[in-house]
């Protein structure tokens, strides 16, 4: 079989203007990137108001194994098929970070005959958003040092500053830095720290903003630091929120591309998982329900970090309902949370797999408590046998969920017919009966202590002496009504990625808590996260490159 790229480089894309036109837009529509990707115009929004929305496929995982599971796969080869069948689909994505890139081998655009394209410029650069977020970010930083260096007004403590610099590249030795060192003309000294733009609150944000004027009252809550008597220090106090807006208005626009089979695809913002909420943004998502009778679109890592939080965060702020959810597993996956090495899962192991099943039993458990119906995706490898795949068709068919086994990868959207099948099966049915896990009234740690044991199955939740002291804070400012965003391993529903298959025996142990008031959510760290990567021994920037022509290689 080819490579990603060669696949992808084979496509006869159509010009966008096709695309769009096939989901109702026009010229006037579109704010042309090239000949193959466009911004909507913010005009499209007033076009569409008053059409009735679609119904929106939420395309979640069981616990990956380090290699992913397949749901951006899954998600575009999804609406390959269904378009194929005549249904006007339109898929809604995070977009990719550069930093992975160049890391760790493995794309962000689908795989197979299931991508979106142009796949080197969506990698690499794309319309320029994460620039723009890493710019307003810093510059966001930089006014804050600024304010310091100038007599430092608002009496803000450097020790205290929880506003950090971003950069869009895996670089673990900015992870911890000191800045300011040179004497008087050269800053106020302090230590400083670098995340991935990705994980920026400007970022969360994005997502999450209605339009132009949310994202400014957004960027204006943001909290960046404490002053030397503990008061909170926000964005608007230093004046950055109008220049951060301006930074980002064209940044704002969802992004349309395509997938290999011209199904439309908007494509915008990508927030990490775990200290955000990792999906794309709500202005994509409305967009896409809008144009689309089926909108299909994606939250980070397994169900019970990505799903718990596209419904109890982005559903809860942008008032959607998601219609069905497709909950992708592989016999790989199941096989290596019934105890199997990474190395052995090519090889047939039932006994793996009845050991390991009990992930996907807890994922649906878990999905019904949202009240939405599921379909199961397998997604197939070549290395799975008739036996594996009977096994868990039987198991579903038990528990009385549907399933279809998605050879999108390697087929593309015909390989998604059966899963379609089941999809708009669902949909016609119309049972869902979406309802988000806890209030907005519930205390903060009350929610964390529902979310880690109706959805992670712990006995319960250990929660460090500062993270409480800081959550009480958070309350007593006034923000005990946000939703949280629990950070935690992805491997496990504990926080121990070790813990595979079901864990029950086990408690959550919060070490942090921290507020993004402008994202509106609060955030709560278990185990250490990573908020910088840094590079592999071997690079995958090591394998890139582009000849005369401008045709790059080596990207997947
Ligand atoms: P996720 O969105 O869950 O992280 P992706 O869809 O991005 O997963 O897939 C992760 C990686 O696995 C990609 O490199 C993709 O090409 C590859 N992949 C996905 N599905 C298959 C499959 N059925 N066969 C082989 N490789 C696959
Ligand atoms: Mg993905």
């Amino acid at each position: 079989m080819l490579s990603d790229i060669e696949i992808a480089q084979g496509c006869q894309m159509r010009p966008i203007t096709e695309v769009a036109a096939a989901a109702g837009l026009d010229a006037d529509d579109l704010e042309l990137y090239g000949k193959y990707k466009a911004k909507l115009s913010a005009d499209v929004w007033t076009k569409v108001k008053e059409k009735e929305n679609g119904k929106l496929v939420l395309v979640t995982a069981i616990n990956p194994t380090p290699a992913g599971e397949g749901k951006t796969t899954t998600s575009v080869g999804l609406g390959q098929a269904l378009c194929k069948q005549g249904k006007n689909a339109i898929i809604a994505l995070r977009e990719p970070s550069l930093g992975p890139v160049f890391g760790i081998k493995g794309g962000a655009a689908g795989g197979g005959y299931a991508q979106v394209v142009p796949m080197e410029d969506i990698n690499l650069h794309f319309t320029g958003d994460m620039h723009a977020i890493t710019a307003a970010n810093n510059l966001l930083c930089a006014m804050l040092d600024n304010h310091m260096q100038q007599g430092n007004l608002l009496n803000i403590d450097p020790r205290r500053i929880v506003f950090t610099r971003v950069m869009d590249m895996n670089d673990r030795a900015l992870r911890n830095i000191t800045i300011g060192l040179g004497g008087k003309v050269n800053g106020v000294p302090r230590e400083d720290h670098f995340m991935i733009t990705v994980a920026s609150e400007v970022m969360a944000i994005l997502c999450l903003a209605a339009d132009l004027d949310d994202l400014k009252k957004r960027f204006g809550d943001i909290l960046v630091a404490y002053s030397y008597t503990g008061k909170p220090i926000y964005a608007r106090d230093l004046h950055a929120e109008g220049a951060m807006t301006a930074l980002m208005k064209d940044a704002i626009k969802p992004n349309l591309i395509q997938t290999l089979e011209g199904t439309p695809c908007l494509m915008h913002g990508g927030p990490f998982a775990n200290i955000a909420h990792g999906c794309n943004s709500v202005q994509a998502t409305k967009l896409a329900l809008k144009l689309g009778d089926i909108a299909i679109t994606e939250a980070g890592f397994g169900a019970d970090l990505g799903a718990e939080k596209f419904m109890d965060i982005k559903c809860r702020k942008a008032g959607l309902a998601p219609d069905c959810i497709v909950l992708v597993a592989t016999v790989r996956a199941l096989k290596y949370n019934g105890g199997v090495a990474k190395a052995d899962l090519n090889q047939p192991n039932m006994d793996a797999l009845k050991h390991g099943i009990c992930n996907l039993d807890a994922h649906l458990d878990n999905m019904k408590k949202f009240g939405v119906p599921v379909v199961v995706a397998v997604n197939a490898f070549p290395t799975d046998t008739d036996e594996e795949m009977d096994f868990i068709r039987e198991h579903c068919a038990e528990r009385g969920v549907r399933v279809a086994l998605s050879e999108v990868f390697a087929k593309g959207g015909e390989g998604g017919q059966a899963l379609a099948d089941e999809v708009l099966a669902v949909l016609d049915e119309g049972k869902a009966d979406f309802h988000m896990l806890y209030e907005d009234s519930l205390p903060l740690e009350d929610k964390i202590r529902k979310i880690a044991k109706e959805i992670y199955g712990a006995l319960g939740v250990t929660i460090a002496p500062a993270a409480k002291k800081e959550l009480a804070n958070i309350t007593e400012m006034g923000y005990g009504h946000l939703p949280v965003c629990v950070a935690k391993t992805q491997y496990s529903l504990s926080d121990d990625a070790s813990l595979l298959g079901r864990p029950t025996e086990f408690v959550v142990n919060v070490r942090t808590a921290r507020l993004a008031a402008g994202a509106g959510f609060v955030v709560v760290e278990t185990g250490s996260i990573m908020t910088m990567p840094g590079l592999p021994k071997v690079p995958a920037a090591e394998k890139i490159d582009v000849d005369s022509n401008g045709k790059i290689t080596g990207l997947f």
